[in-house]
């Protein structure tokens, strides 16, 4: 039975709210590969939620990890007190975690994250003794969440027009992609390393490098369509932070967790930053949970600069390493490394890449990116009617073809959880065929 709720007093977030409420597209529960939805049909997941549930919907472990937890030990302070499980959820971090990565500050989510992030990266100049190193360098078409922090790094114009001046002194790299050099890249793209050149040629040139405390991007740009580094991209960004004594902070909140095959992209592409943020996955999504991993000696600096009855750094929050998601964080991890399934990602991609690569010639097919479980497909707009055509097809899978995909403006992303088997890539990839062949 479709379900009769009353849906007039929720705002929705990031949701054309009018829209939804006409003809609502409710999910009830979820398992494995699918969600059920109201009216009881099965829907297969090929974002894996958004792009958080890696293992699966409901994986045993983690439910029984989060019930157990739940009747032991609801809530407890963590300012000035402790509990066992944060410690170690920290530690299991860590355990996957680039070599040197080995410090972990707990918040509720990737936005917090990304603000948590970008707060030490400012105080960890100073308290070096170096004030003047207060900018900030994002990049266009960057999502890094919707904190104040976050929108002003980030490089996406309807995220920001609404909310005024956010930050001042922050700057925006280009972004990588470029369908002209580049359509139907499998993998990396070829051409566009030397975008990054532009940190040193433009950006540093306009900010004295010694004013810039950190540079942060997405190793790959998902929510705003699925933006691969070109070949060489990350390392020439990596040189030039080095050069200049600038921390390069790493937003993994979609890419960490295996979904390039890694634990995280640093590890994929063999650039390690100071600090990484990371949520989404690192719970399996069951628990809401942001973290920054950081580099230890970035943590020692606040540890040596002040007396040691004092608080180190001003910041944190209720719910840091609440005991829910702290067992959550466990059982995830425990899940991951038992099943290997940051392997059987790496495994299967090559599969799911020929499956993304089958839309190529389809009508209205621009553009075809992949790496590892994830996917961009391109679409062309309708003329004077952006995000419409893609919305559709979103509309159209959801509806008549019980395939969950994700749209942005008319870019549909594939993340699925990384459990998917390869008659579900088929279908995924099918359903998105067939709904493209019946618009034309
Ligand atoms: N950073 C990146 C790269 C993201 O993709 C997201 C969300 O998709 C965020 C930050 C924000 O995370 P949250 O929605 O958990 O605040």
């Amino acid at each position: 039975m479709p379900n009769t709720v009353n849906t007039d007093h929720f705002w929705m977030p990031f949701t054309a709210n009018r829209q939804f409420k006409s003809r609502p597209r409710m999910l009830v529960s979820a398992s494995g590969m699918y969600y059920k939805t109201d009216d009881g049909r099965e829907i297969l997941d090929g974002t894996a939620g958004l792009w958080c549930s890696n293992a699966g919907h409901c994986h045993p472990k983690i439910v029984a990890a989060i019930q157990k937890q739940a009747a032991t030990m609801d809530f407890a302070p963590m300012f000035q007190m402790g509990h066992p499980l944060a410690f170690e959820a920290a530690s299991a971090l860590v355990s996957i975690a680039p070599e040197g990565l080995n410090r972990v500050f707990f918040c509720n989510d990737g936005s917090e994250a990304v603000d948590t992030a970008l707060k030490i990266a400012l105080a960890y100049h100073q308290v070096r003794g170096n004030g003047l190193r207060t900018r900030l360098i994002g990049r266009e078409r960057g999502y890094h969440g919707v904190g104040f922090g976050g929108i002003a790094v980030g490089g996406i114009a309807g995220n920001r027009k609404n909310f005024g001046a956010t930050l001042a002194g922050v700057d925006h790299l280009r972004h990588p992609l470029d369908i002209s050099r580049n359509a139907f890249s499998r993998g990396l793209p070829e051409h566009g390393a030397e975008i990054a050149d532009e940190l040193e040629q433009r950006l540093l040139a306009l900010h004295d490098p010694a004013t810039v405390a950190a540079v942060i991007v997405e190793p790959l740009q998902g929510s705003t369509g699925v933006i691969l580094p070109p070949k060489g991209y990350l390392q020439k960004l990596r040189a030039i932070c080095d050069k200049h004594g600038i921390l390069l902070i790493f937003d993994e909140v979609i890419t960490g967790f295996g979904r390039l095959g890694a634990s995280f992209a640093a590890d994929y592409f063999g650039v390690v930053p100071d600090m990484i943020c990371c949520a989404k996955g690192l719970t399996n999504a069951a628990v809401p949970m942001g973290a920054v991993i950081v580099r230890q000696d970035i943590h020692d600096a606040f540890m040596s600069a002040s007396a040691e009855n004092a608080i180190e750094l001003a910041h944190g929050y209720t719910y840091t390493g609440h005991p829910l998601a702290a067992a959550a964080v466990i059982a995830a991890i425990d899940v991951y490394k038992g099943e290997n399934l940051f392997d059987r990602a790496a495994a299967m991609a090559p599969y799911f890449e020929d499956a993304a690569h089958s839309l190529k010639g389809l009508p209205y097919v621009k553009d075809v990116r992949n790496l590892g479980l994830v996917c961009g497909i391109e679409l062309e707009p309708i003329a004077g009617k952006p995000a419409a055509r893609a919305f559709d097809v979103f509309l159209k899978c959801f509806w008549e073809q019980g395939v969950l995909i994700r749209t942005t403006g008319d870019i549909i992303a594939l993340s699925p959880p990384l459990i998917i088997d390869k008659p579900q890539i088929d279908r995924v990839f099918g359903a998105i065929g067939d709904v493209l062949k019946a618009q034309h």
